[in-house]
């Protein structure tokens, strides 16, 4: 019997993309073979998209996703939460493998396993192929986490779930902000409106910052309490925001996840002394920003930087946006979908900033 063929893109070079085909793998001792179902494009994909990011110059390209189990390998018969998996229901899946072997996974710190990127890197030529989201098939290593996404989540949504909500939910609990405490949530693509949803549902005060109008817009139907375009207002208007919910103290926590090395700079001047910053958004080594150590010592910053999460986060991630289904206007985030033919449109509309999380459906 001849294998059935699946399709996945390739970035060629920042720009340019092509459709592949190739022969879609059966799933392995451990594995799960998906079709997949729906991609988002992350923030982290225009980075490569630009050329931002000089380890990655051509390659697969999506991380973002959910698909319906097409094959279980050998020996899987649930899902990492324990629910039975069987050909058909619809999961995610960390976009990153946990060895569990390496210096990092041996400290407990399965965000930094160093085998992370060990399939996602890999160029579509290389077998078995469906490394990544863009594509028809996506395969399950071992090592990697799949959960059943729970019904009452809309598929866009779900496939936020394996990058954006998991990641904003660890970066959320790592600030934990206590109810009533001032957030400034920096940069309102993917990360941050979800980032202004968690810190709503923990009771938090938000600064929504942003350049475009139509993202603070949707901050403020997630709830944010002051929204600033920082397009027209200064570094001086943006802490006078601040210390007007803060009774002039400053922010709790600043999140930056504008990806724009400038903005750790000015987000770090809004924490209050003691605060903290929490930079998850600059993900492309080589850009650099001004820091004043003195100035941040004086009043004892705390700055954090993080990078993917505990592989449950992902459990937690679905968890949150089934709980929190009717509390969010989730459905205002999707903005466009575009078929695996139109991902080069996908990305270029995205890099535009035109959509806020361009979605592929299969
Ligand atoms: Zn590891
Ligand atoms: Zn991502």
């Amino acid at each position: 019997m001849t294998q059935p063929m699946g399709q996945i893109i390739k970035m060629v070079e920042p720009g340019t993309v092509a459709l592949q085909s190739y022969e879609v793998p059966d799933p392995g001792p451990g594995e799960v073979l998906l079709r997949m179902v729906r991609a988002n494009v992350c923030g982290s994909e225009l980075h490569y998209w630009a050329g931002r990011n000089p380890q990655v110059r051509a390659g697969c390209l999506g991380h973002e996703g959910i698909g319906r189990v097409e094959a279980l390998g050998q020996g899987v018969a649930t899902d990492n939460a324990g629910s039975p998996l069987s050909p058909g229901d619809l999961v995610t899946f960390t976009y990153f493998v946990v060895c569990q072997r390496c210096p990092s996974c041996r400290r407990g710190l399965f965000h930094l396993c160093e085998n992370g990127y060990q399939w996602w890197r890999k160029q579509p030529e290389e077998s078995p192929h469906f490394h990544a989201t863009f594509a028809t098939h996506y395969l399950v290593h071992r090592d990697q986490h799949v959960y059943r996404v729970p019904t009452g989540i809309s598929d866009y949504v779900a496939a936020s779930a394996n990058c954006a909500v998991a990641q904003m939910l660890f970066g959320l609990d790592t600030v934990d902000p206590r109810p009533g405490d001032v957030l400034v949530i920096q940069g309102l693509g993917g990360l941050g409106l979800y980032a202004v949803a968690m810190a709503k549902h923990r009771a938090a005060r938000v600064v929504a910052v942003d350049l475009v109008e139509g993202r603070l817009d949707l901050a403020q139907r997630f709830g944010a309490d002051v929204v600033v375009n920082r397009a027209k207002e200064s570094d001086e208007n943006l802490r006078d925001a601040v210390n007007a919910l803060s009774g002039g103290y400053g922010a709790d926590a600043v999140i930056d996840v504008t990806g724009v090395p400038e903005s750790l700079t000015s987000g770090l001047a809004l924490a209050h002394p003691g605060g903290q910053v929490l930079e998850i958004g600059n993900v492309s080594p080589g850009r650099v920003a001004e820091l004043d150590p003195g100035a941040l010592t004086r009043r004892a910053v705390r700055l954090q930087f993080l990078i993917r999460y505990p592989p449950w986060y992902l459990h937690k991630a679905l968890a949150f946006l089934a709980e929190t289904a009717h509390q969010f206007p989730y459905a205002a985030l999707e903005s466009a979908s575009y078929s695996l033919d139109e991902v080069q449109a996908a990305l270029d509309h995205s890099a535009r900033r035109e959509v806020v999380r361009a979605s592929i459906v299969m």
